[in-house]
């Protein structure tokens, strides 16, 4: 009953596909089909949105428009992707421009990694930007996934968007009335997509190719304590059933140790210089510890973690500074987001600061240049 209250007050999140059509465009057919904007931070039943001020691309809709969105011609060409904000920031802070040393810098070739991508909303959003940044036209976007039936809806996902890369297409199945898959005439080259099924973990970081490779979004599998029903459920991953035996304790440390290998394996990619790790757990034996452990990695030296200027700094919600050993320029640097929100609603209205339960923390590699290197 807590988990239905507290989907009911997040927004129908949506997150305007770049691939397919330009935020502006998209809010400018909103506002003729009799759309509004708001700036209003709580949403009442009608017809209005609103762009949130944490990442341009994506919009705020009151619950009672979902029908109508998943009817909007928009959504079924893939421009409207029905993603909770939450999972938005990590693609937009591993390609935020105001960092330090941001990935995107002009002409030069950039290679991301997924490391763990289906569904794929992240890696989605990752191709998303990569093809509308205007400094970058020669960008590419490697997605592994290692589950079998994941991959299928992952390769599917990507295809809506608009997103698969043409020497990828042959991964489509085709299917009564399909026919012969074909390359996306509207796919646009910078930021495309190759998904592979493969295990992360089997690489080899020394590979030639993956020489390349500077930028990294980790969302591995976890508890998925964070989910609150409604959104994005195929975003948390189906987790074997957890025997009756096996405390919470067991289940999280033993997560902890497979995300924390994930990492140590990431870190390992010889030229990679910004490393974005997610969950949507609320566990900080998942998140805070995950990212302080990982600092103390024999091969995290000369890794530090972001600041929060780098880490979509608008948002209120931060790590625990206990949990990081009281560093609090660490804590201020991670993501933390309160399920369903911090903000009570009235029935049928949602909160503009509601979300799943989420957690983000940026690895950048090089001199520190603020606190956070404390
Ligand atoms: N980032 C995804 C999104 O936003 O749509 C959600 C990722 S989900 C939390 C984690 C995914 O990682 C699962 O699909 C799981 O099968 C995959 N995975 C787990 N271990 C992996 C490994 N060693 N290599 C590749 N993928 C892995």
């Amino acid at each position: 009953r807590r988990q239905r209250t507290l989907a009911a007050r997040c927004p129908r999140w949506v997150r305007v596909n770049g691939r397919r059509m330009a935020r502006a465009q998209a809010v400018e057919l909103l506002a003729q089909q009799g759309w509004s904007e708001t700036h209003d931070e709580v949403l009442r039943k009608g017809k209005h949105f609103l762009v949130t001020p944490h990442l341009p691309d994506v919009l705020a809709f009151a619950g009672s428009s979902t029908s109508q969105l998943l009817a909007h011609p928009l959504y079924q060409d893939g421009t409207f992707i029905l993603q909770d904000l939450a999972s938005c920031f990590p693609a937009s802070v591993l390609l935020d421009q105001d960092a330090a040393a941001p990935l995107i810098c002009d002409g030069e070739p950039l290679h991301v990694i997924d490391a763990t991508a289906a569904p794929g909303n992240k890696t989605g959003h990752l191709s998303a930007l990569l093809a509308s940044s205007a400094a970058h036209a020669s960008s590419k976007v490697s997605a592994f996934e290692l589950a079998p039936n994941r991959f299928r809806t992952l390769v599917s996902q990507l295809s809506r968007a608009g997103a698969l890369a043409p020497t990828s297409v042959h991964l489509l199945k085709s299917g009564p009335g399909r026919g012969k898959p074909k390359p996306d005439a509207a796919a646009k080259l910078a930021g495309a997509v190759s998904p592979r099924l493969a295990d992360f973990l089997a690489t080899d970081p020394l590979d030639d190719e993956w020489q390349d490779v500077r930028g990294m979004l980790l969302d591995p599998s976890c508890s998925g304590s964070g989910i609150v029903g409604r959104m994005e459920v195929a975003d948390a991953e189906q987790e074997e059933e957890t025997s009756s035996e096996e405390t919470q304790a067991t289940r999280l440390a033993s997560l902890a140790a497979f995300q924390l290998s994930m990492i140590d394996h990431a870190l390992q990619f010889p030229n990679l210089r910004r490393l974005v790790y997610s969950t949507c757990s609320i566990h900080a034996e998942e998140n805070e510890r995950v990212a302080i452990a990982a600092l103390a990695l024999p091969r995290a030296g000369g890794w530090r973690l972001a600041p929060r200027s780098e880490v979509v700094p608008t948002w209120p919600g931060r790590g625990r500074p206990e949990e990081c050993g009281g560093n609090t320029a660490y804590a201020e640097g991670m993501i933390r987001c309160d399920p369903g929100g911090s903000v009570d609603v009235a029935p049928g209205e949602v909160h503009v600061g509601a979300t799943n339960g989420f957690f983000v923390a940026c690895f950048v590699r090089g001199e520190a240049d603020d606190a956070a290197s404390d």
